[in-house]
């Protein structure tokens, strides 16, 4: 369950998945640099179910850097200009 403040940042963050379909779930970035990071509920982006977990999705390639390589849509780069963007806006 996320705290009241990450259920607030989730939903600020486009509800559109970058392939354009309706966003169905939250993924958490896994890889920055190729190197595996704890799990963040900050640095997240919303994906629809294909792209998320479909047989091309992040999971199903294996990772970011693949789904980037796949669609070129970097999703770490997307999921720090969300937070970016949702910092700036609290200023
Ligand atoms: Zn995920
Ligand atoms: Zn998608």
């Amino acid at each position: 369950m996320p705290t009241a403040a990450v259920a607030r940042y989730w939903d600020s963050l486009p509800d559109q998945c970058p392939c354009g379909a309706p966003s169905a779930c939250i993924h958490h970035i896994i890889h920055v640099n190729g190197q595996r990071i704890t799990k963040d509920d900050w640095l997240v982006m919303k994906l629809c179910l294909a792209c998320h977990v479909g047989k091309k999705g992040v999971h199903g390639l294996g990772g970011e850097r693949q789904f980037l390589a796949e669609t070129g849509w970097d999703l770490v780069q997307l999921a720090t200009l969300n937070r970016h963007n949702f910092e700036v806006r609290a200023r």
